[in-house]
């Protein structure tokens, strides 16, 4: 071991040595400093301390000492000194840095003590510790550092924290539960009463609760309530609690305070988000009205109110009449404008408290409440007819439409809302079917007999497709010759289970739909087949078909038949004749007598079937250049019996003559039929006294028998 010159230049007495001992022990440095002459004496440790050996440091004086001390540390170092030395301080004691060797600073407690004195009451020698406290400064200095972190992040978070001692009644905030209270440690002191009274009415009361049960019951909470700072500014707080038990009873009760006002604040733009996203989920984004998904909620609310008062809901289903022209001439652009001006004009055409909403491309509903009687509405309704058939300009054109419109009504119809809204758009079908531009009742029995009626034209479509129809001819004659003039095809549907059905049977459900068109189209082309078939045969006489209204007015009724006809080299003008109503020939003169014409060019006449019962005036028969009238069988079958009868069928033959066309009869069905008509100058006849309609195959046959025998018979037995 390794000691300075003063502590070893001595004999060592054996307490010296058990001192050196200790002193080694504790690596405690120590010094001995003659004050006088300035010579400065150490033991190993202390040069150790600063990174020496104690040969390194020789000779040490105060000078060399003050001189690797921390420039800061000097003068705090020498104040200790003067006031030991002039006996303020019975001890010398005071944390310096000194300077290592490798150039870092080491932090030291020195601690000395004057142990020989002058005469002249200055100090001579003084004796000390060098006691080596970088450590416990490096951990200190930590602990600051984390003290400031905590603040700091605290104050970052908005987490502040508080304790209250429930053994002391002392609550303690953090400087972050100050900033967050907008309040000042040094102004304002923190009492648990204080800090409940600045809590907003509907949240002191549950922090009290809450609080009462951390005391009483050792309950923590977290919360989220509403408080005012010191400043009465209100803003929003997370505030928790951890209750510390000793023995079961709650001491001390620790917790964060939060400030949560940004959290909430996105919280809350979140939530009225959310609503504005409601909203357009329960709006159509053209319109701005409402959608089919809010039409549901307003007709549950309107039907639960008008049970209440004991009144009627009109719902309506508008579908616009001819907007789809509209989208495909002129673009979706100006389509999607004109529905948005439609529907202001709709809106405008109700009620304040009425609903409008829009379900599909053109189709409005409109729900009307408060009416005594289904009645009262007609008004609306007509008004909502008016508003749709208002004629808008868009882009500089001016557009109109019409509207046709289905109405049911709550509790007469009494329906869920689901049913009432079809029942409204069958009966706004209805309405489409009656001529549009109209408002039309929903009706139960009419709806009954539309959806058989859809039942039976699904049945329909099915026969078209299996081949089920065929065609029946029915022979006719001229009367004095006896000659086969030509053949009436009659479609009949030869139908699985019920075997041939007359027409009666099923035409009327064609009737309306286009399916008629269809169906028209596979007679004619079969009539075509068979005329081909029997070309430059004995049987190669003229067959007549009869045309539905429907499909004689249908657009491309003869761009079509030309097709047709074209599929067929062989076939020879007026080989075709065509039957049409009178009646519907009537409806649609213009059209009508258009189409015929143009039939003419392609080498197919026509026929006015079922005369005398559509009242045709002369001017109208002068238009149609029709070549054949043909008298209803009702007036040929009563003729022999009924004068009337006998006088209107001389009147169409007086009318036939005038008019430059031909007459034929139909419903012939007893020679003295014949032979009246030939008198009276009809030439022509149709009917069971010369045969009933049969199928193509058996024509060949009776056609041979006919002609080795013409004569009518009676056709009603
Ligand atoms: P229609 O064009 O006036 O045809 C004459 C109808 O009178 C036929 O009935 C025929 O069988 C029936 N008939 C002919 N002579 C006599 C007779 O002496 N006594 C009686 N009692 N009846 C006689 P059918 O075949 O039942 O046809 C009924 C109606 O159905 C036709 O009247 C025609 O308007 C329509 N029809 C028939 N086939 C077609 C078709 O292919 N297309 C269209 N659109 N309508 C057709
Ligand atoms: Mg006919
Ligand atoms: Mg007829």
């Amino acid at each position: 071991m390794t000691t300075t010159k003063s502590l070893t230049s001595n004999a060592k007495s054996v307490n010296e040595e058990r001192l050196e001992l200790v002193i080694n022990a504790t690596g405690v440095g120590v010094w001995d400093w003659q004050v006088q002459t300035g010579e400065l004496t150490f033991n190993q440790r202390w040069a150790e301390i600063i990174g020496y050996s104690v040969h390194e440091l020789q000779p040490m004086t105060y000078e060399t000492w003050a001189s690797n001390l921390h420039p800061d540390d000097l003068a705090v170092a020498k104040d200790k000194l003067e006031k030991h030395w002039s006996g303020e301080l019975d001890l010398y004691e005071v944390e310096v840095r000194m300077r290592h060797k490798r150039l870092h600073y080491v932090w030291i407690l020195t601690s000395g003590k004057v142990v020989e004195w002058q005469k002249n009451g200055k100090p001579k020698r003084m004796l000390g510790t060098h006691l080596d406290i970088t450590e416990r400064k490096e951990r200190e200095r930590e602990r600051i550092i984390a003290g400031q972190l905590l603040q700091e992040s605290q104050k970052i978070a908005k987490v502040g924290g508080w304790e209250l001692n429930l053994e002391t009644g002392l609550l303690y905030w953090t400087a972050e539960t100050y900033r967050i209270h907008e309040a000042l440690p040094e102004e304002f002191d923190p009492t648990v009463d204080a800090g409940v009274d600045y809590f907003l009415p509907a949240s002191r009361e549950i922090i009290t609760k809450a609080l009462d049960e951390a005391v009483n019951n050792g309950v923590g909470y977290d919360l989220e309530l509403e408080t005012l700072t010191t400043k009465g500014r209100k803003i929003d707080v997370r505030t928790t609690c951890n209750v510390t038990k000793k023995n079961g009873i709650a001491v001390c009760l620790t917790g964060i305070f939060q400030d949560i006002s940004n959290e909430k604040a996105i919280q809350r733009n979140l939530e009225e988000a959310n609503a504005a996203l409601q909203l357009s989920a329960h709006y159509d984004p053209l319109t701005e009205l409402p959608n089919r998904v809010l039409l549901s909620d307003r007709m549950q609310q309107a039907m639960t109110k008008s049970v209440r008062h004991a009144q009627s809901v009109a719902i309506a289903f508008i579908d616009l009449d001819g907007f789809k022209e509209i989208n495909d001439s002129y673009g979706h652009d100006v389509g999607d404008e004109f529905l948005r001006k439609i529907a202001r004009e709709l809106k405008y055409s109700l009620r304040e408290g009425d609903t409008l909403a829009r379900i599909g491309g053109d189709e409005f509903v409109a729900v009307m409440d408060e009416f005594s009687e289904p009645k009262d509405s007609h008004t609306i309704l007509a008004r909502m007819l008016e508003a749709a058939s208002v004629e808008l300009v868009i882009l500089g054109r001016p557009l109109k439409v019409s509207a046709s419109i289905g109405v049911t009504f709550y509790p007469q119809n009494n329906s869920s809302p689901d049913q009432l809204l079809r029942c409204a758009d069958q009966a706004m079908y209805r309405a489409k079917q009656l001529g549009k531009n109209r408002w039309h009742l929903f009706d139960v029995e009419e709806d009954v007999a539309l959806k058989n009626k859809h039942e039976e034209l699904e049945r329909l479509r099915l026969a078209l497709q299996n081949q089920e129809f065929t065609l029946f001819y029915q022979p006719k004659i001229d009367l004095r010759s006896k000659e086969v003039i030509g053949l009436e095809a009659l479609i009949r549907w030869d139908h699985p289970e019920r075997g041939i059905l007359a027409p009666a049977a099923f035409l009327p459900v064609l009737d309306q739909d286009v399916l008629s068109i269809e169906v028209g189209e596979w007679v004619i082309k079969s009539a075509l087949k068979q005329l081909n078939s029997w070309r430059l045969t004995p049987m190669d006489v003229p067959i007549s078909v009869n045309i539905s209204p429907l499909q004689l007015q249908h657009t491309d009724f003869v761009f079509r038949l030309e097709r047709m006809i074209e599929e067929f080299p062989l076939f020879s003008p007026n080989s075709l004749e065509f039957e049409i109503l009178e009646s519907s020939a009537l409806k649609n003169i213009e059209l009508v007598s258009g189409v015929i014409r143009e039939c003419d060019r392609l080498g197919v006449t026509f026929a006015i079937d079922d005369f005398g019962t559509g009242y045709s005036s002369l001017t109208y028969l002068k238009r149609l250049p029709a070549e054949y009238l043909k008298i209803d069988q009702s007036f040929v079958r009563e003729m022999l019996t009924d004068t009337d009868n006998l006088a209107i069928i001389q009147g169409i033959i007086e009318l036939s003559k005038a008019f430059d066309l031909k007459v034929i009869a139909e419903g012939v069905e007893t020679p003295l039929h014949g032979e009246t008509l030939e008198s009276l100058g009809c030439f022509f006849a149709q009917g069971y006294g010369v045969a009933k309609p049969m199928p193509a195959n058996d024509f060949p046959e009776w056609l041979s028998l006919w002609n080795d025998n013409p004569q009518l018979v009676d056709g009603t037995l």
